[in-house]
């Protein structure tokens, strides 16, 4: 079957609402390397979406599945509990940026953690009020869709979403919004909109992933917790894209020394298995009574295998040292880039987490560079995403397993790329 075969029958089969990418299939992937039907390789700088930060199929990963596989696939850990998510819960609750006990539970995606995160910030606070902010994302359910603060094409046509969200300005240099400004606009929010003693939460991105790899400023960090902390709101940090040795660190929280009540995270916590969670402060996590929170595939125990095995491979390669260093290489590589072209606006970056920002001359947000650009690279093997509120962000989420001699020759095709 050929690529172009599979376009049609796509076309014909699946809903056009599921925007696809690419106009070719995948027919293996291994580490960094994907191949199409046709025998294609590409250098994947995308990796899911940043769900393989330990690589495709990566050996320890793939051993755990298979080993699992032989046990049992599916038992419904609300039914017939296995030993392996308590396991992993206890991993986890080690290793999150949070002092004092901590718990975990376990759902399938992203959104669902997310969903289930304001549900148990609700039950603990007894109140209703969300706080999130512009130009997050936080998934496609309708909650979640609530605190996405972009409109197209998440939100287009499927309102009303759930009542109590509020959204305030997130950060951002090239926009001129200061942590200051954001404060400020929570505060105004509390004259205009809702008292802080019915806000349950306050829910963000540490590095705003489809908004265009925003990274928080530390003071803004410190000025949610203290507001949290003076009126009894649950922060909540989404960690499901920037966490997992993505930033340099297992969490991107622990760049700034503050604790978040809750973390949600998913995508690489799994390495391709769907698998999510929310951990956090004990006494929250256990607000919600006995069957509130749950799933039939929740903590489905192939993808807790695969889990236990993807903290195994972050420990063991030092991926998050390795995040570091490939990140550090990535972002020189692109400021010098930046000093002979002007349509380069920002480069972002925490640990591997790396972006740039295109705008034209006139400093308007230049999507058509970004999609130039995406073409050109495409046209020389490498897969590269975009993101940002205007789409006019090139995001960087290669494996943190990727073969120096592959990273290097994804520099130089970037390097070829950015002239366009
Ligand atoms: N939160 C963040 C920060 C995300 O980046 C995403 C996915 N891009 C989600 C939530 C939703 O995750 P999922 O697609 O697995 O539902």
């Amino acid at each position: 079957m050929t690529n172009s075969e599979l376009q049609t029958r796509r076309l014909a089969a699946t809903p056009r609402g599921v925007g696809v990418m690419c106009d070719f299939y995948a027919q293996r992937a291994e580490n960094a390397s994907l191949w199409d039907v046709e025998g294609r390789e590409y250098i994947d700088f995308a990796a899911g979406i940043a769900v393989v930060n330990t690589g495709h199929r990566h050996p320890r990963v793939v051993a755990a599945i298979a080993a699992q596989l032989e046990c049992f696939t599916h038992t419904a850990y609300q039914i017939v509990p296995y030993e392996s998510v308590v396991t992993l819960a206890e991993r986890i609750n080690a290793l999150v940026p949070i002092s004092g006990p901590t718990k975990t539970a376990f759902f399938t995606t992203g959104a669902e953690a997310v969903e289930n995160a304001i549900k148990i910030a609700r039950a603990h606070t007894r109140r209703s009020g969300v706080i999130a902010f512009g130009g997050g994302f936080h998934g496609r359910t309708m909650m979640t869709l609530a605190l996405t603060g972009k409109v197209a094409p998440y939100k287009v046509g499927f309102g009303p979403f759930p009542a109590e969200v509020f959204h305030v300005p997130y950060p951002e240099a090239l926009q001129g919004v200061t942590a200051a400004d954001s404060l400020a606009a929570i505060a105004r929010l509390f004259k205009t909109d809702i008292e802080p003693q019915r806000v349950a939460a306050i829910i963000l991105e540490p590095v705003q992933g489809e908004g265009g790899f925003n990274v928080a400023p530390t003071e803004l960090m410190q000025g949610l917790r203290a507001l949290c902390d003076q009126h009894g709101i649950v922060l909540i940090a989404d960690e499901v894209q920037s966490g997992f040795g993505r930033t340099g660190k297992l969490f991107a929280m622990e760049h700034h020394g503050v604790e978040p009540d809750l973390i949600t995270m998913a995508k690489s916590l799994a390495g391709g298995m769907p698998l999510s969670a929310v951990s956090g402060r004990a006494d929250i996590m256990d607000a919600p009574a006995p069957g509130g929170l749950g799933g039939t595939y929740a903590g489905n125990p192939l993808a807790v295998a695969a889990a236990l095995a993807v903290l195994d491979v972050i420990e063991e390669e030092k991926l998050c040292a390795r995040s570091v260093r490939l990140g550090e290489k990535l972002t020189m590589r692109l400021l010098a880039a930046k000093e002979s072209n002007a349509g380069i606006a920002e480069v972002r970056a925490q640990g591997s987490m790396v972006a740039v920002e295109l705008r034209d001359a006139a400093g308007a947000p230049d999507a058509e560079a970004v999609r130039r650009v995406q073409q050109r690279a495409m046209a020389q093997g490498l897969l590269l995403l975009s993101c940002g509120m205007y789409g006019n962000v090139i995001r960087f989420l290669y494996p943190l397993t990727i073969p120096d001699a592959l990273f290097d020759r994804a520099l130089d095709i970037i390097d070829d790329a950015l002239k366009a």
